[in-house]
C-alpha cells in the first residue's frame, strides 16, 4: 500500500451515538468542550446530535455557531422522510434543516426485514424515501452523508435490495455513503468482501460505521479503510450502547502509525491521551486502563525481563513511542520484578546514583516481604517512592506516631454515629497530642493528624484526600480477613496513591493515611528532600550501570 499521501475522513459521533451508552448524559457545555478538543485534534466531522429528537440538541446546534472552529464540520443527524409524506413538509427533514449545519447525516434502512417489520412500509417506498430526502437536501446546498443502517446484515439476507438502497442514495446525490454494521455482528473478512462488491456498483465515496459487539469495532473500521473506505465513523473511547462503537482513540493512531496516512499533525496527536481522559471525565466514566494507545496500562511493564529489555531498547516491548500519543511508559513494581525494575523506577524519579546503588537490593527485599503480606504498589506510587527514600541515607522522618485511639459511639437506633480520634505524634523533640471528630474513623484520624501537624507544616492545608478504597484480600476469612486500603491524595495538579495492609481496617487506613501525608509533605517541605531535588537537576544516569548490574 502506498503511504504518506492517502487520507481518510474522521467522523466523530461521540455526542450522538456515543451518548447512547448507559450512564452518559452530556450537558450542552460538555458537548461544546468536546467539539473544541476534537476540532483541535484534526477530526473532519462531528455529529452533534439529533435535532428532531430532543430540545437539548437543538440548543447545542444554536450555541455551537458561536465557536470558531478550525477544521471540523458540525453535522446534524436525522432520518429519511416518513413513508408517504411530502419531503418538504416532513418533520424529520425540517428538524435537520433547522439545525442550519453545512453537512447532515441521513439514516435510512437497507435491510428488507427492517423495512417491512420496523418501518411497516413497502420496499419500493423505502427507496423513494431515501432518494427524495437526499435529493431535497442536496437542492438546499447541504452536504449529505447517507448512513445505510444494518447494511451488512441486510446485505447478507438480501444483497440485491441492500444494494438498491445504496443506489437510491447515490442517485439522490449523496456525497458519502456509509455502510453501517449497526448490530456489530460482522467480522473483518465479511466487511472487506462486501465493501469490495459495493465499490463496483456505487459512485459516491464509501464510509464505514461499526459497533463492537464481536470485539471487532476498530478492526472492522481499519480493514474497511484498507479496502477503500474514505470515511470512518467512531466515538472517543468507543462509547456507545451495548459493547460500544468503534474507538477513534484506537483507529486514529492506527491510521497514522500503522497505515501511515500522513494526515494528522504529530504535535496534535500528543493530545490524544488527554482527550480520552477529558471525554471520560465529562462522560462520568472511569478511564479504561487497558485501552490501546491511551490507557494507563498501554505502556506499563511488569515482568523483570521485559523491564530489563525496555530499559535498553524501548522498541523491544513497545509498538509505538508512548509520548507520541501523549501517554507514558510506566514500570510496575511487584515481587515478580527484577532489580532492573527498581533501578528503572529510580531512574524515572531521577534519583542521583553514584556508581553503585546498594539500596536497590534492600528495597527489593522490603518490597518482596511487603507484597507477601498483601501490599501492592501498582496504584500506590507515593508509598513506593517513600520506600526508596527511606532506604536512602538522607531520609529523616517528618513525624513519628506514638499512638492513636478511635472512639465510635451509637447509643440508640436512629442516633447519629459519633466518631472521635485522638492521636499522639512526635515531631522532632516535641510531643503533640490532639483529638478531632469526623464523619467516619478515617476522616476523624485525618482531622486529628492534621490538627497535630498543620501548625508545624502549614503546607499540609494544600494536601487533600480525594479517594479511599478498601479491598478484602482473603474473602474466606470473612471479617477476620486482611484488607488493603488505597488512598489517593492531591496537591494542586499532583496526585499520588498510598497503601496500607492489616487485618484491621482502621490500622490499614492509618498506614495509608500516614504515607499519604508524609509523601505529600516530603514533596513540599523536607530539608532532606532538597538533596533529592538537587539531584533531579543534576541527574546524570549512567546507562551502563543499569545494563551491567541488572539481574533478572
Ligand atoms: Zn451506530
Amino acid at each position: 500500500m502506498e503511504t504518506g499521501t492517502k487520507r481518510v475522513q474522521i467522523y466523530d459521533t461521540t455526542l450522538r451515538d456515543g451518548a447512547q451508552r448507559e450512564g452518559i448524559s452530556f450537558s450542552v457545555g460538555d458537548k461544546l468542550q468536546i467539539v473544541e478538543l476534537l476540532d483541535d485534534l484534526g477530526v473532519d466531522y462531528i455529529e452533534g446530535g439529533w435535532p428532531g429528537s430532543n430540545p437539548k440538541d437543538i440548543d447545542f446546534f444554536k450555541r455551537v455557531k458561536d465557536i470558531s472552529l478550525k477544521n471540523v464540520k458540525i453535522t446534524a443527524f436525522g432520518s429519511t422522510r416518513h413513508a408517504h409524506t411530502e419531503v418538504s413538509t416532513d418533520v424529520n427533514v425540517k428538524a435537520l434543516l433547522e439545525a442550519e449545519t453545512s453537512a447532515v447525516a441521513v439514516v435510512g434502512k437497507s435491510w428488507d426485514f427492517h423495512v417491512s417489520h420496523a418501518l411497516g412500509t413497502t420496499l419500493d417506498e423505502n427507496l423513494n424515501m431515501i432518494a427524495d430526502t437526499i435529493n431535497y437536501l442536496k437542492q438546499k446546498g447541504i452536504e449529505v452523508i447517507f448512513d445505510a443502517e444494518h447494511f451488512f446484515d441486510g446485505y447478507k439476507c438480501n444483497p440485491k435490495y441492500a444494494l438498491d438502497t445504496l443506489k437510491a442514495a447515490d442517485d439522490g446525490g449523496a456525497d458519502t455513503i456509509v455502510l453501517c454494521d449497526t448490530n456489530g455482528g460482522a467480522l473483518p473478512l465479511e466487511i472487506s468482501e462486501i465493501l469490495s462488491e459495493v465499490k463496483k456498483e456505487i459512485k459516491a465515496p464509501l464510509g464505514i460505521h461499526t459497533h463492537n459487539d464481536c470485539g471487532m469495532g476498530a478492526a472492522n473500521s481499519i480493514v474497511a479503510v484498507q479496502f477503500g473506505a474514505m470515511q470512518v465513523q467512531g466515538t472517543i473511547n468507543g462509547y456507545g450502547e451495548r459493547c460500544g462503537n468503534a474507538d477513534l482513540c484506537t483507529i486514529i493512531p492506527n491510521i497514522h502509525f500503522k497505515l501511515k496516512y500522513n494526515q494528522f499533525d504529530p504535535e496534535k496527536l500528543k493530545n490524544l491521551t488527554r482527550i480520552s481522559n477529558v471525554v471520560a471525565e465529562l462522560s462520568n466514566m472511569i478511564p479504561q486502563d487497558n485501552q490501546p494507545y491511551v490507557g494507563r496500562n498501554a505502556f506499563a511493564h511488569k515482568g523483570g525481563i521485559h523491564v530489563d529489555a525496555v530499559s535498553k531498547h524501548t522498541h523491544t516491548y513497545e509498538h509505538v513511542i508512548p509520548e507520541d500519543v501523549g501517554n507514558k511508559r510506566r514500570i510496575l513494581v511487584s515481587e515478580l520484578s527484577g532489580k532492573s525494575n527498581i533501578l528503572f523506577k529510580v531512574k524515572e524519579n531521577k534519583i542521583k546514583l553514584m556508581n553503585n546503588f546498594p539500596e536497590a537490593k534492600e528495597v527489593l527485599e522490603t518490597l518482596k516481604n511487603l507484597e507477601h503480606e498483601g501490599y501492592q504498589f501498582e496504584g500506590a506510587e507515593g508509598s513506593f517512592e517513600l520506600l526508596i527514600w527511606k532506604a536512602m541515607k538522607t531520609y529523616r522522618p517528618l513525624f513519628e506516631l506514638e499512638g492513636f485511639r478511635v472512639i465510635l459511639d451509637k447509643q440508640r437506633r436512629g442516633d447519629d454515629l459519633y466518631v472521635e480520634a485522638t492521636i499522639k505524634v512526635r515531631v522532632g523533640d516535641r510531643m503533640v497530642h490532639t483529638a478531632a471528630e469526623g464523619n467516619g474513623p478515617v476522616n476523624a484520624m485525618d482531622n486529628a493528624l492534621r490538627k497535630a501537624l498543620e501548625e508545624i507544616y502549614p503546607k499540609l492545608k494544600q494536601i487533600k484526600l480525594v479517594d479511599y478504597k478498601v479491598r478484602v484480600l482473603d474473602g474466606k476469612e470473612a471479617t477476620a480477613a486482611k484488607v488493603r486500603v488505597l488512598i489517593t491524595s492531591q496537591n494542586g495538579n499532583k496526585r499520588w496513591g498510598t497503601v496500607g495492609v492489616s487485618s484491621n481496617i482502621i490500622e490499614a487506613s492509618w498506614i495509608a493515611l500516614v504515607d499519604s501525608i508524609e509523601y505529600g509533605l516530603l514533596c513540599e517541605e523536607s530539608p532532606s528532600i532538597s538533596d533529592f531535588k538537587d539531584a533531579i537537576k543534576k541527574a546524570a544516569w549512567e546507562e551502563e550501570y543499569i545494563i551491567s548490574s541488572s539481574n533478572t
